[in-house]
């Protein structure tokens, strides 16, 4: 799991660090900022719900070290 935060639709709600205080911070009238943006486990249940419940959607998962393996063909 690797987390990401698009700046330009994060407006500091700060939704994100009240569900995980250990992996999302936000100053008074900034940004989040990613603590820890590859948490383990334990954090994880609290990641997904500072996604699902951010109002902008600005944060989302990216799989650590993926290069799209995909094939780029059509079916
Ligand atoms: S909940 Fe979303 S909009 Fe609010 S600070 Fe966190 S990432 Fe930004």
């Amino acid at each position: 799991m690797r987390i990401r935060a698009d700046l330009d639709l994060c407006q500091g709600h700060a939704v994100c660090q009240a569900e995980a205080p250990e992996v999302f911070t936000v100053p008074k009238r900034g940004r989040v900022e990613i603590l820890d943006d590859a948490p383990t486990g334990e954090h994880e249940p609290a990641v997904a719900n500072a996604i699902r419940y951010c109002p902008t959607q600005a944060l989302s998962i990216a799989d650590a070290g993926a290069t799209d393996p995909s094939p780029k063909g059509t079916d």
